[in-house]
């Protein structure tokens, strides 16, 4: 799987800025890489030219990102004029475009951002330029609004802890996608629905799909069944994010179903 991340504002745009924390533009381009050091672990990651402004750019200009299976954009939010700090975060809020069919990637980040200490906001339907553009090219996105810039409590909180913000950022994507950590292919836990690819007469057909599938990062076993050898994805808790991937991987021409895990 290859996930994108874009850094909302620059170029001469600061967006938000706090007193003490600085800019907006500054603060998710400190972010990005340490959310790639983190996600690296579940998928490829590339953060795209952080010079560009792709808000403006992609006013005027077409940019090709059918290459990405998901892409986040990365902001802060403003307008909690909290600046002294009052003791409360203002929080996180993730938003999709209303073309997006499935949101439990981005509920499982607002879950665990709660986790972490910030209010959760929820995920919220708008059909921002950069993430409609987006998803216009059949790539999943959302734009995150990684706490308030003009609340003092929320930067404090991540400022503070920002490599364990972004890790925790990082696995929680990766756990809604049901990635696997590159470096431990123990078996997911039991789940409710598993996604099948083909089923081979030819052991080595269905190796040559399971291989195609753990090139993209998604846990996989092959099982002889009455003859056939079937390769299996997941198990997934829910059937949206189980769906979710079952479009990434037709999206790779992997012909797949999802069913019920039995
Ligand atoms: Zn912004």
């Amino acid at each position: 799987m290859k996930i994108g991340i874009i850094c909302g504002h620059g170029n001469g745009d600061p967006g938000a800025v706090s007193p003490t924390f600085g800019s907006e533009a500054d603060f998710v381009r400190k972010l990005a890489p340490l959310i790639k050091k983190y996600l690296s672990e579940y998928a490829e990651v590339n953060i795209l030219d952080t010079s560009i402004n792709w808000y403006s750019y992609l006013q005027s200009n077409y940019f090709d990102f059918s290459e990405y299976d998901y892409i986040i954009e990365l902001h802060g939010n403003a307008g909690a004029k909290d600046h002294g700090g009052n003791g409360k975060t203002t929080g996180i809020e993730i938003w999709v475009t209303s073309l997006e069919q499935a949101i439990t990637v981005e509920q499982n980040i607002c879950k665990a951002i709660e986790q972490f200490g910030l209010l959760n906001r929820g995920v919220k339907v708008c059909d921002f330029l950069v993430i409609t553009a987006i998803k216009k090219q059949g790539v999943s996105s959302c734009l995150i609004e990684n706490g308030f810039i003009d609340d003092f409590d929320d930067m404090k909180l991540i400022s503070d802890n920002i490599e364990e913000y972004c890790k925790i950022l990082a696995r929680s994507i990766s756990e809604g996608f049901g990635l696997k950590n590159k470096e431990d292919s123990s078996a997911d836990e039991n789940g409710k629905y598993v996604i099948q690819c083909g089923a081979f007469k030819e052991y080595a057909n269905a190796k040559r799909i399971s291989d195609k599938i753990n090139s993209i990062g998604y846990s996989n076993c092959i099982s002889k069944i009455n003859d056939y050898h079937k390769v299996y994805v997941g198990p997934f808790k829910n059937y949206e994010t189980a769906s979710e991937v079952s479009a990434n991987l037709n999206k790779n021409k992997i012909d797949n179903y999802v069913l019920l895990n039995n």
